[in-house]
């Protein structure tokens, strides 16, 4: 059988089970999410076969598709519902936006390097996935043509919480991000409640950051 045609459908499975279930993930939508998204699509050729580890793999470019626990860790946190309207900031390989457009209405992704969008908007394109969208762009600015967003998860660091994206929630929105130095954050889910803003801090993790205008000024 060519690689390209294996499904990995059991190493998806336990994948599930073992790296997210077992660690605490409860939200059945995004399990569901996780078991149905073909995450070796996601990576280079030869790095198929270690798709499914319980490890962050690069990408190029100097990136890295997220470890799978924190994919599902994210995206629970950021507590999205069927009909939901959703920022990603750092498309990378594509794969946590792929995650989330399986339970949101739309998902709108930015990514900063045009080979990495590309890349992502063909894989989108070849999977059928349809209510994902991805722009180039500074997404530290978020995307204030389609504002405001049920939930905006962020998957590169930034140094504080980015102002542009607290104002491009909804009311009762939530913005997940890893906030803190170069090296080390704290991913922080921050929940609009009115003007209010209520901020709860999460897990230790470690991203690559977020370059950009309301991020560090370089990579
Ligand atoms: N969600 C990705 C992981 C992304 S790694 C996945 O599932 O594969 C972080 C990504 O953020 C990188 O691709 C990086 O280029 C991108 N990035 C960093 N700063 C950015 C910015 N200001 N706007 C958009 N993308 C940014």
């Amino acid at each position: 059988m060519p690689e390209s045609d294996i499904d990995y459908g059991s190493e998806r499975r336990a994948m599930v089970e073992d790296q997210l279930e077992r660690r605490g993930i409860q939200d059945s939508r995004v399990l569901d999410a996780m078991l149905t998204v073909p995450r070796h699509v996601f990576v280079a050729q030869h790095t198929q076969p270690a798709a499914y580890a319980d490890s962050a793999l690069p990408i190029g470019h100097g990136q890295t598709i997220s470890q799978p626990y924190i994919v599902a860790f994210m995206t629970e946190a950021a507590q999205i519902s069927p009909g939901d309207k959703v920022l990603e900031i750092g498309t990378g390989s594509g794969y946590g936006a792929a995650v989330a457009s399986q339970i949101a209405g739309e998902v709108f992704t930015i990514e900063r390097h045009s080979k990495l969008a590309q890349q992502a908007r063909e894989r989108f394109d070849e999977l059928g996935y349809e209510n994902l969208h991805v722009v180039e762009g500074d997404g530290s600015q978020g995307w204030p043509e389609e504002a405001p967003y049920d939930a905006i998860i962020v998957t590169a660091a930034a140094p504080e919480l980015p102002q542009p994206l607290v104002e491009q929630l909804t009311d009762g929105g939530r913005l997940v991000v890893p906030v803190g130095t170069r090296h080390s954050q704290k991913l922080v889910r921050a929940e609009r409640s009115g003007d209010q803003i209520q901020r709860t801090p999460l897990t230790a993790v470690r991203f690559v950051p977020l370059v950009g205008e309301h991020g560090w000024q370089r990579q």
